[in-house]
């Protein structure tokens, strides 16, 4: 017997003509992950990808795989001939290992014919399959439920061969990285928005980054969090950019001339404006940000509206209706978590107003903004912005 994962991918399989597109991609990107845990074979056949294990790389294989965005499902499953006899000597192997033999079990068998050529039909194979399973246990420890097993034995049929596996575990879903065009984050060293990004990597978009940064005041250490955040994404689509943006000037001029508390409505109409102008050089097709309705006072419909209004690119907010406890599970899943939470300010608690804005008026925004050269703001800023690549 060969041990294999097999690769599920559902979403693909509904996509048609461009299944094959989709097909590639996923198999590109499962080689790429898996050059780190060695190299294992790939193979695509029956509507699946599978591949190779290898014990001494399996956690590993395993974790790249569970977060990589196209699969639904994996499973470890054993290789086989497809013949009865070796079904059952190999199926009551697989079992025993995964059952104690001294408790009692509910189990089942699940077998899917994908050569519809076999000789038995599935629940023939099934129900002798189950049969052998019970005739070797000691009595009465076993009992067959079909529809609340706690081990269900899955006996997949192909052409030359069968997979046997008992556990199907969930994977990340979506789709594969790059099949869904390429968008522009304001990646802050926070929690939400690598989340924001990743979401977006789920769905198959590539994902660069712009950061506005306030060296002036608060140093590097700000930036150096959001690089290792955005090293962190690169793991999962490879190739990006980040892009930081001095942002000092900008905060000092609003702290002059405008009122204190359009403070942080203001900061981010110009973050979105130098966000959109950016966007362009890379070709992307909209904004994404990790906002939240209501999540912090900032966060308001209203503030988001006059935030809004400021660009004509779509702002993609795929965190705006989950709650914090979602957004930090996956977080964690995804290893960014730990970074999100050092100790780092960001640049828009410089300068906070006591009562700041809250129900933000576009009028008031505009008429706030007469008081400063914009256009030579924004300008200076893109000229001084540094970008690096990441992979
Ligand atoms: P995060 O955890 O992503 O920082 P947050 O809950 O702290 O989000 P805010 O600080 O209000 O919320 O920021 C809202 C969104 O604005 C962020 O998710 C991010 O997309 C963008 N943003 C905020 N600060 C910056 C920054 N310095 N550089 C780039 N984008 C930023
Ligand atoms: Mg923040």
């Amino acid at each position: 017997m060969t041990g294999m994962w097999i690769i599920r991918y559902a979403e693909i399989a509904l996509k048609g003509g461009n299944r094959a597109f989709f097909e590639h991609a996923l198999l590109r990107d499962i080689k790429r992950r898996l050059t780190g845990c060695g190299a294992p074979a790939v193979t695509r056949t029956h509507g699946r990808l599978w591949v190779a294990d290898d014990p001494r790389h399996r956690e590993q294989v395993r974790r790249e795989l569970l977060l990589l965005p196209g699969i639904q499902s994996i499973s470890l499953a054993q290789k086989c001939a497809n013949d009865m006899q070796t079904l059952k000597t190999r199926g009551l192997e697989i079992f025993r290992a995964a059952w104690s033999g001294d408790e009692p079990a509910r189990f089942r068998i699940t077998t899917r014919r994908a050569d519809k050529r076999y000789p038995m039909r599935s629940e023939e194979v099934s129900r002798e399959l189950g049969a052998h399973i019970l005739q070797n246990a000691p009595d009465g420890l076993l009992s067959v439920s079909l529809g609340d097993p706690e081990l269900n034995l899955h006996v997949e049929i192909h052409g030359e061969f069968a997979a046997i596996y008992l556990v199907v575990e969930p994977a990340a879903g979506g789709l594969p990285i790059g099949t869904g065009g390429k968008v522009m984050c304001l990646l802050s060293g926070g929690i939400d928005s690598p989340v924001a990004a990743w979401q977006m990597m789920r769905r198959g978009c590539k994902v660069h980054h712009v950061f506005f940064e306030n060296r002036t005041f608060l140093g590097r250490g700000a930036f150096d969090k959001v690089e290792r955040l955005s090293q962190r994404l690169a793991h999962f689509q490879g190739k990006s950019t980040l892009t930081a943006v001095p942002f000092s000037d900008i905060q000092v001029a609003i702290r002059d001339k405008c009122e204190p508390r359009n403070r942080v409505v203001l900061y981010r109409r110009f973050m979105y404006r130098i966000a959109e102008r950016i966007m362009r050089r890379h070709r992307c097709l909209g904004l994404v940000t990790g906002e939240n309705i209501g999540q912090v006072a900032s966060q308001t419909l209203e503030n988001l509206r006059a935030v809004d209004i400021t660009v004509e690119a779509p702002v993609y907010r795929p965190l705006l209706c989950m709650d914090k406890v979602q957004i930090i599970e996956i977080a964690r899943q995804i290893g960014t978590f730990e970074t999100s939470i050092e100790e780092a300010q960001d640049c828009c608690s410089v300068f906070l107003p006591k009562h700041p804005e809250t129900r933000a008026r576009i009028e008031n925004m505009e008429a706030d903004e007469v008081h400063l050269d914009v256009a030579a703001l924004e300008q200076q800023a893109i000229e001084a912005a540094e970008s690096i690549t990441l992979s």
